[in-house]
C-alpha cells in the first residue's frame, strides 16, 4: 500500500510494520509503527519507534548549559537507566493525515483478520 508519506514496510502474520514520512522530508523524522498481536495475552502491543534527542536547546541559550544539561542526561541514564527524551513528526494537510488513519484502518483489519483466525484457545 501507498499512501501520502505513510507506506508499509513490512507484514507477518500477526505483526504489520509501517513507516510514517515527517512533512519535513528528512527521514531522520519518520516515526516506525509496529503493530502486533498477542494470542495468548489477547493483547495488541503498538511499537513506536523513532529518532528521539533530549531537551537540551530549549531555554538553555549557552553551550555551556547544553553541555551540563548532556551531563545531567547521562548520569541519570547511567543511575536510574531511563531518561525523558522527545521526537516529534510533522503532520502536513487532510492527505496525509487520511494516509494515516487509514494504515491505523488496515492494521485494525488485519488484527482481526488474525485473531478470527487463530484456532479457539482452551
Ligand atoms: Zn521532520
Amino acid at each position: 500500500m501507498t499512501s501520502y508519506r505513510v507506506m508499509k514496510q513490512d507484514e507477518y502474520s500477526d505483526t504489520v510494520i509501517y513507516r510514517l514520512g515527517c512533512s519535513c522530508g528528512n527521514p531522520e523524522c519518520d516515526l516506525v509503527l509496529e503493530i502486533d498481536c498477542d494470542p495468548k495475552l489477547h493483547q495488541v502491543r503498538l511499537h513506536i519507534f523513532g529518532n528521539t534527542a533530549a531537551s537540551i536547546y530549549w531555554n538553555y541559550p549557552k553551550w555551556y548549559q547544553r553541555l551540563w544539561r548532556r551531563f545531567k542526561y547521562a548520569f541519570h541514564i547511567l543511575f536510574y537507566g531511563e531518561v525523558e527524551l522527545h521526537s516529534e513528526m510533522l503532520i502536513n494537510g487532510k492527505e496525509h493525515i487520511d494516509s494515516i488513519i487509514e494504515v491505523l484502518e488496515e492494521a485494525k483489519q488485519s488484527i482481526e483478520t488474525y485473531i478470527n483466525s487463530r484456532p479457539e484457545e482452551k
